[in-house]
């Protein structure tokens, strides 16, 4: 077993489990407060670490942290590997228990199989990256090439550690991405995404004497990750209130008062809402048309949205409604805004390339619609396309559209070197084939691949469920096939 230099801390129970030297790290950093943006306590302990063990380091402007172990003697002709986790976490608690976040512990607990903690969150994201990296830079038995191990701030809050990170912060140029949550699958890719928000202005006038008014609503909807789950068909509230709107508005005179769907950005819309002036004599012919297009929904969505409910019922009359110039603008811009899988993978299975989420349309102050959309796409210019379609939509009924400047995506290379690597030294020790995917959401990897042109990434890690809640754990015979494949991707490193 490589030698240890840190003290086994008294009533450690994670130091039974294997790989030991992964948990007995693991256990000391449950002990450092470490939540994003207060990254203060774990940034002095890597730097102690580094001193302990006589091994370079640095931190740049930001607060990432380099810890450098030269090359075995022998293998100085391999190339340098970098390894990279995030240093924080995210901190989530049951509502009961008491935990301060500042000064607390996390303590940890074996369960079944599971390492998981007491009440919160256990911080295996990243922790468990965090704990492989030091575990490799103080073993001494290792037969590798020189090993870069970065530690990057903020992952989980902004990523404006990986945002900041200069190109000449460190010199490998192939990263071990220790970030990711399944046994078992070796990513090479991920999506780059950008917001595209419209703001459109409409007129109003008072709503006709002696009408009536109708509360309609969409809930039930499954909602979901605009990027994970972007392709499993679930309901987007507010298209199907839209629609609703859009077809009754076409056939009876109705006026739109108020409208109110959707909520994260980074969510399918799971809810939304309108109140609508008619006429009383409507009422009727609106409420059945109302009730078969329910109808027509249910028999569209089938099981997948089996909750989905849309009602009607009647409610005051607000005294104004929009002009009927702005009303036809404003749910034409919506029918046309697309929302959902724009383009599939070429090169992989079962990925989803690019993307578009209608997030949110809502009325707000001073006659004032704000429609909030996200795309996503592993191909940059991809995601710059989908942006331009949604604001062309939007323009079109008047709006004003601004983009974010977004994030980069990671675009997979299916002949790249770390890969077949990697993928020999899984088979070899495992007997299996890896799953080799990409996924349709953020990681750090954008942003290094965006600055280091050329740069070989790959990213693989234990299996982890639940992260970012109180039920977070990680899967302790998947630590020990990680580590196994770490090590044996480290020392099998190529000539340069
Ligand atoms: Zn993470």
């Amino acid at each position: 077993m490589p030698q240890i230099s840190t003290s086994i801390p008294e009533m450690s129970i994670l130091s039974q489990l294997n790989p030991a030297p992964i948990w007995i790290y693991f256990e000391e950093i449950c002990s450092i407060p470490r939540l994003s943006k207060n990254e203060g306590k774990i940034k002095q302990y890597l730097l102690e670490f580094a001193n302990k063990n006589n091994l370079e380091s640095k931190e740049d402007e930001v607060g990432n942290i380099l810890i450098i172990k030269p090359p075995t003697r022998g293998m100085e002709n391999r190339k340098t590997v970098v390894l990279q986790s995030h240093m924080d976490m995210v901190g989530e608690k049951n509502a009961d228990y008491p935990h301060n976040w500042s000064t607390d512990p996390i303590i940890p607990v074996v369960k079944d199989g599971w390492v998981t903690a007491t009440g919160t969150t256990l911080g295996a994201d990243d922790g468990i990256g965090i704990a492989s990296q030091l575990a490799i830079l103080s073993d001494k038995n290792l037969n590798a090439g020189k090993i870069e191990c970065l530690f990057t701030v903020d992952e989980e809050s902004g990523m404006t550690g990986a945002i900041n990170l200069r190109a000449d912060f460190f010199s490998g140029r192939t990263l071990l991405n220790l970030d990711s949550e399944d046994e078992g699958i070796l990513f090479i890719g991920c999506a780059g995404g950008m917001d595209t928000v419209g703001t459109m202005s409409y007129q109003v006038v008072q709503a006709p004497k002696g009408s009536n008014a109708l509360d309609i609503s969409v809930t039930g909807l499954h909602g979901g990750h605009s990027g994970d789950e972007i392709h499993k068909g679930y309901g987007n509230a507010v298209k199907i209130i839209n629609r609703l709107l859009w077809n009754i508005s076409n056939q009876f005179k109705i006026s739109v008062a108020d409208f109110n769907g959707g909520n994260l950005r980074n969510a399918i819309p799971r809810e939304a809402f309108s109140i609508i002036v008619l006429d009383q004599t409507l009422i009727v012919q609106v409420k059945s048309w109302i009730s078969d297009f329910y109808s027509t929904q249910i028999d569209e969505f089938g099981d997948i949205e089996k909750d989905l409910k849309i009602t009607a019922r009647e409610t005051d009359v607000p005294p104004f409604i929009m002009d009927e110039e702005s009303q036809k603008k404003f749910l034409n811009a919506l029918t046309c805004c697309p929302h959902g899988v724009i383009a599939w993978s070429q090169e992989m299975d079962d990925l989803v390339e690019t993307s578009t989420n209608l997030a949110s349309a809502k009325f707000s102050d001073n006659h004032t619609i704000r429609i909030i959309t996200t795309q996503r796409s592993s191909v940059e210019s991809a995601k710059e396309n989908a942006g331009a379609m949604v604001e062309s939509c939007l323009r079109l009924a008047g709006a004003e559209v601004v983009h974010s400047d977004g994030y980069p995506g990671w675009k997979p290379n299916l002949t790249s070197e770390i890969l077949r690597i990697t993928r020999k030294s899984y088979v070899d020790l495992f007997g299996k084939e890896p799953s080799i995917r990409a996924i349709h959401a953020g990681l750090e990897c954008g942003l290094v691949y965006e600055k280091i042109k050329g740069i070989d990434m790959i990213s693989f890690g234990p299996t982890i469920r639940g992260a970012h809640t109180p039920e977070e754990m990680i899967e302790i015979k998947t630590a020990q096939m990680f580590w196994d494949l770490l090590i044996d991707v480290v020392q099998n490193m190529p000539l340069k």
